[in-house]
């Protein structure tokens, strides 16, 4: 215990849980890197109003997530909340969709922060990996973003998670949805905020877990029956395209993410072990977004998976991910000569790419052969005066228990060797 606690909402990773982590991290980008997405990091803050434009002034994370400030230097600030319009702004900003080759792809990973309520799985810094394709329309390309996160979740061995995929229509079909839904929503019992929701962003009120608003909007519009013909089309050619590829999905009618930018293809990872918090991640088609901050036309699609809660799914489902081995060898000086002699063939055996550590501090044999041991290691090397003396080192098996001498010459090979 220190004075200090890490602060509400926030949790730190530590080994070895952390592991998970980083293997959930490597286990999403994978497909992406080897899809054509070039990695792409912005920084932690944007100017607030890249935000207020880009994830919408409506939203609960503008209205009531951001953390915002000011600067000693009067700039208005906001932690990024999300990745999208940081990534949109980065792309413009570099001109990387003037380079001739559209779409760009690109992916990132990194920590986000909302001041949220906190609870199991819902947190105030979390963890995404994402991708964004932007600057071409394309049903394909909808459809390898969503392909390319469910190859990412079978990699890890989750099973138990569902793909929910809508289409919200565009600038010709949204509209008229939008008119008919509020004119429906205009008739119900509904609280003042929901109502001023309801003029603003009526989409999102179909997004209301409250129980007592959803059973109010069983007889709600849907908006696949307002589609046009060119949402229609290419919506299914994106369902033939993830069908073909074996990905299975549900077409679900009432999934919004009810920004006015997103268009055409939604969608959203759900696992059936999380609870309340289910969507593990998710994504769509943002066609108006780059207008949104002042950029050219760019019709774009992407996603982002939450790194913390494909954690909870793998320890819902019980997977446990094959983790690298943390130290394969352990060395264990007895006295200052064999610290020096010791010391140098573990810096050899890291060359060589052997993780090998050591016994620091001095300690005795009884305390080192403990550490060797909670260090997973597979091998133990041991040396004392006489070892050293004779030209030696104890290898000691883990494993087995066995111990034989091997020549101090001989020993870094043979380690190679043993661990293949
Ligand atoms: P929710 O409906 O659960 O609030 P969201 O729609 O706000 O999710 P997105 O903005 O789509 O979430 O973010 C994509 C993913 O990031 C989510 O599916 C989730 O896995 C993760 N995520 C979002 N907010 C949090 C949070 N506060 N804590 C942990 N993970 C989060
Ligand atoms: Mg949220």
């Amino acid at each position: 215990m220190s004075t200090f606690n890490a602060p509400k909402g926030t949790y730190d990773l530590l080994p070895p849980d952390s592991a998970t982590f980083l293997a959930v991290r490597e286990a999403i980008a994978r497909p992406l890197r080897n899809s054509g997405y070039g990695y792409i990091e912005t920084p932690g803050f944007e100017n607030v109003e890249l935000f207020a434009r880009g994830v919408g002034e409506s939203t609960d994370i503008v209205t009531k997530e951001m953390y915002a400030f000011e600067t000693k230097g009067g700039d208005r600030l906001a932690l990024r909340p999300e990745g999208t319009a940081s990534v949109l702004r980065a792309a413009l900003e570099a001109n990387l969709h003037k380079a001739g080759n559209l779409p760009v792809k690109l992916w990132y990973s990194g920590s986000y922060y909302r001041y949220e309520r906190p609870q199991k799985g819902r947190y105030r810094h979390f963890s995404q990996v994402g991708a964004e394709a932007i600057g071409a329309e394309d049903p394909a390309l909808d459809a390898e973003l969503i392909i390319l996160a469910d190859q990412a979740y079978r990699s890890l061995g989750l099973r138990d998670f569902r793909i929910l995929l809508n289409s919200l229509g565009d600038k010709e079909c949204r509209p008229v949805y939008r008119a008919a839904l509020q004119d429906f929503l205009r008739g119900l019992d509904l609280d003042e905020e929901t109502l001023r929701r309801a003029e603003i962003n009526p989409l999102r009120v179909l997004d209301d877990k409250r129980p007592d608003v959803q059973k109010q909007l069983t007889d709600a519009p849907i908006l696949r029956d307002y589609l046009c013909d060119a949402c229609k089309t290419y919506h299914e050619e994106v369902r033939e395209l993830i069908g073909a590829a074996g990905v299975v999905f549900e077409d679900d009618a009432r999934l919004v993410r009810g920004l006015d930018y997103y268009t055409r293809t939604t969608f959203e990872f759900v696992h059936d072990g999380l609870g309340a918090q289910s969507a593990v991640g998710g994504g769509g088609r943002y066609d108006g977004l780059s207008e949104m901050i002042g950029g050219p036309a760019l019709p774009s699609v992407g996603w982002a998976l939450g790194v913390d809660r494909t954690v909870l799914a793998l320890r819902a489902e019980g997977v446990e991910l094959p983790l690298p081995t943390v130290t394969s060898v352990y060395a264990v000086p007895l006295g200052e000569e064999a610290r020096r002699v010791l010391f140098a063939k573990v810096t050899e055996l890291r060359k060589l790419g052997i993780a090998t550590d050591f016994a620091y501090g001095g300690k005795g044999l009884k305390g080192a052969m403990k550490n060797a041991n909670r260090s997973g290691a597979r091998y133990a090397i041991v040396a004392g005066e006489r070892d050293l003396a004779e030209g030696v080192v104890q290898l000691k098996d883990m494993e087995s228990g066995d111990q034989a001498p091997v020549g101090l010459n001989e020993i870094v090979a043979e380690l190679e060797t043993r661990l293949g």
